[in-house]
């Protein structure tokens, strides 16, 4: 059964990104980032168009020259969800990103210093209405504040440097603001964060900075971002993957799914660890499967089990699942038996099968099915696998022996 979070949400101010609310209650929206030359738009375009597709609600870009300005003026229109410009450095470049039309900007305190300059960028955004991130940084902190904290970078190092922002951005009355203290190091961000959680209500952008391939990126992000969440801290969410972006918003998106902070869109697949039982390769079949479902938005829950003997009954709270036994697939909706196919094709089949009671509900497919013959059949197969595998086929009660004599 899904889980629905109960953890209470910081009360924040909102923004909108576009048409996006960030904060105030919304849900929690997923960012991530394009890898594409800006200026080359049909490039950036379609890789924004494979992140909205993968979950992203937001996604940005880098402005790093006119030609990076340009190209988002080609983009912005065409875009599926909203564009956040990647501002470093050049405040002129944040200039051309609000006249290309984005309906976000990023700054990051630590290089854009001159308060002239900050000033000037965010009363042209007022003006136009677009909200700005203070994009603190951990690996990029004003030189003055690294010098005044000691030489390091602390959590009150990175929490001044978004309160000084705020301060700039007051003097010329913007406050359209939402923030991220971002780091490599997980304890620290998260310290940050709470820090920051403590003396603001604007809406917080979460994220791990640098965290690296997958898979310890992905660990380090779900363990930084998850923390802050369970806390009711944050707002909207980014991976940062050295790995297809795509990636990044899957997982941004699974994250909130797991949480159950976000409706759920896509398959949630398990699948059983396998055992001396399985007669698959239970790791290749999830995997295909994974990639089957991949784009197919169908909130269900699927489980793949090696066999037929246990799989049904492990997995009976599955909206559908797959048992191999005997070179076969039997196919259990709710936990109920509903088909057998042959094993080369049970990812079709639960793909055709997940189509099917997504559009048409489960009593609708299970009355399109005999049910009590797939049961018969799915127990002579588990009969026969029982005849030729016996009862212990994981080698159990020589341990269980083992345990038992070494313990007395
Ligand atoms: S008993 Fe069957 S379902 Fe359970 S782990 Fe082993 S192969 Fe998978």
């Amino acid at each position: 059964m899904e889980v629905q979070a109960t953890f209470p949400r910081r009360v924040t101010s909102q923004v909108m990104v576009g048409d996006v609310p960030v904060g105030g209650g919304a849900p929690i929206t997923v960012q991530s980032m394009t890898v594409t030359r800006t200026a080359d738009h049909e490039a950036t375009l379609q890789q924004i168009y494979d992140l909205a597709m993968a979950g992203a609600d937001i996604v940005r870009c880098t402005c790093n020259d006119l030609d990076a300005a340009e190209g988002l003026a080609r983009i912005v229109p065409r875009s599926p969800v909203p564009i956040v410009a990647d501002i470093h450095h050049n405040h002129r470049m944040a200039l051309a990103a609000l006249e290309a039309g984005v309906q976000c900007l990023r700054l990051n305190p630590g290089n854009i210093r001159k308060p002239d300059h900050i000033r000037t960028v965010a009363a042209e955004a007022r003006d136009r209405g677009v909200p700005i991130r203070i994009g603190v940084n951990g690996g990029s902190l004003h030189p003055d504040l690294y010098r005044k904290h000691g030489g390091m970078v602390t959590a009150e190092a990175m929490v001044e440097s978004a309160l000084t922002e705020i301060g700039y951005f007051a003097e010329v009355g913007f406050d359209q603001i939402k923030i991220s203290v971002k780091a490599s190091s997980v304890p620290l961000m998260v310290d940050a964060y709470r820090q920051l959680a403590e003396v603001t209500d604007y809406p917080l952008h979460l994220g791990v900075t640098e965290a690296g391939p997958p898979p310890a990126g992905m660990i380090k992000s779900s363990a930084g971002i998850g923390a802050l969440l369970v806390e009711g801290i944050g707002d909207t969410i980014r991976y940062s993957l050295t790995a297809d972006p795509v990636e990044e918003a899957r997982a941004g998106r699974q994250l909130l799914e797991a949480l159950g902070l976000r409706e759920r869109r896509n398959v949630d697949l398990i699948a059983c660890p396998s055992c001396g039982r399985a007669e698959i390769d239970v790791v290749a079949v999830a995997e295909a499967a994974m990639a089957a479902f991949a784009d197919r938005k169908i909130p269900l829950q699927v489980a793949i089990m090696g066999c037929v003997v246990n799989g049904p009954g492990e997995a009976r709270d599955a909206d559908l699942g797959i048992a191999a036994g005997n070179k076969r697939g039997h196919l259990f909706i709710k936990g109920r038996n509903a088909a057998v196919v042959a094993e080369d094709e049970m990812v079709d089949a639960l793909v055709e099968w997940a189509e099917l009671i997504h559009e048409e509900g489960t009593e609708a497919a299970l009355a399109r099915v005999d049910t009590e013959k797939a049961a018969r059949e799915a127990e002579k197969d588990r009969k026969r696998m029982l005849a030729d595998q016996g009862d212990d086929v994981n080698h159990s009660a020589a341990l269980i022996e083992s345990i038992r004599l070494h313990g007395s």
